[in-house]
């Protein structure tokens, strides 16, 4: 596919939850030998997992995966209580990166499910961050994908009806689910603050403002990645004749297309996005802005104080140190660089090197 220009969104790619999670990790990396276990994709992205496996990562699907008192992260989707629990229990380390906003719907979900409500959470089956939800009042909560779905699924009669989501979802799909509960359950519960979030929704509106002034969208981001396939689904809706899936430059189809509208999932690295830029070899390249997004979440808490003890010691190199205390605007793909380039993997690990194998 080729460009005769491009208008970028603006926000698109990481969110505040996914920078904080990756930073997470790649400072396990640092502050551990490999390697470091992460429990599912730390985000959903074949990207960012590759680039974390080069530094001696390791993916498992549950914690009893890993070795016995191993370094073990959590992904920013949320897990299983249960989950957790064998973490600490198996774990010589153990850092939950959950996306803040993930933990608000999990303690909604406890709450209302508490309350002796019923709970109709609207996820995408299988999704990690689903799963996970799910899991917090396990036979309490039952899932829902679409409106349709919604005639058919069964909660106890007579019980009042929480409606809550997963917070990567398509705005039209949630407000269809939410319409179709009404129609069924007259008045229902929704949280005060919706549970979409901020990064989900600021995305979906700048593409939304792409639609009507592009001949075709570009979504980069993994097939994996819920609110990738939500920003496509809104393109689609919002009347773009052509709406196209990447997970990066290599898979653009081949075709001249005019304007090109192109945004990113929130776990789409900004390099792989300027990649299909590139692909794309437009004649200019104009940003179209929806709202701006300056949201910060610090490091998982875990990470957060272990670095304060070694930089209260003196004992981060400047080179980390500075990425440390600038934490708020060092991003995760310079925090990668930085290790990367100065071969930090294991770099604040106060054990001893292992001397290597000499064979005789
Ligand atoms: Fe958190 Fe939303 Fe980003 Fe998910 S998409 S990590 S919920 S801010």
């Amino acid at each position: 596919m080729s460009a005769r220009r491009v208008l970028l969104a603006e926000p698109r790619g990481f969110c505040a939850g996914v920078e904080s999670a990756i930073k997470s990790l790649a400072w396990m990396a640092v502050l551990h030998r490999p390697p470091v276990f992460c429990v599912h994709a730390v985000v959903h992205n074949e990207h960012v997992v590759e680039r974390f496996e080069r530094l001696g990562v390791r993916f498992v699907s549950h914690p009893d995966e890993a070795p016995l008192a191993a370094p073990v992260l959590l992904s920013a989707h949320g897990s299983a209580p249960e989950v957790v629990t064998a973490a600490k229990r198996r774990a010589s380390v153990v850092v939950d990166a959950v996306c803040p906003l993930v933990t608000k719907v999990h303690h909604e979900i406890r709450t209302r499910a508490a309350a002796g409500g019923a709970v109709l959470y609207v996820g995408h089956p299988g999704h990690d961050e689903a799963v996970g939800a799910l899991r917090q009042a396990p036979g309490l909560a039952v899932r829902v994908e679409s409106a349709d779905e919604v005639a058919t699924v069964v909660v106890p009669d007579g019980e009042p009806v929480a409606v809550l989501a997963q917070t990567t979802l398509a705005v039209d799909t949630w407000q269809g689910v939410v319409a179709a509960a009404r129609d069924r359950f007259g008045d229902v519960w929704l949280p005060p603050r919706a549970d979409l979030c901020f990064a989900t929704t600021n995305r979906q509106s700048a593409v939304r403002r792409l639609a009507a002034r592009c001949d075709a969208i570009v979504v980069v981001g993994s097939p994996t990645s819920s609110n990738t396939r939500a920003l496509a689904d809104t393109a689609r809706a919002a009347g773009c004749p052509r709406v196209v899936r990447v997970s990066g430059p290599e898979e653009l189809p081949d075709a001249d297309l005019g304007v090109v509208g192109v945004t990113a999932g929130a776990s789409t690295p900004d390099r792989v996005v300027a990649g299909v830029v590139d692909a794309l070899g437009p004649a200019a390249v104009d940003v179209v802005r929806a709202v701006h997004e300056d949201e910060y979440f610090p490091l998982a808490r875990p990470v957060r104080q272990r670095l304060g003890r070694l930089d209260a010691a003196g004992e981060l190199p400047p080179v980390l140190q500075d990425a440390f205390v600038h934490d708020r605007t060092t991003t995760a793909d310079d925090l990668l660089t930085r290790i990367e380039d100065g071969r930090l993997v294991g770099a604040l690990d106060p054990r001893p090197a292992r001397s290597p194998a000499v064979r005789t």
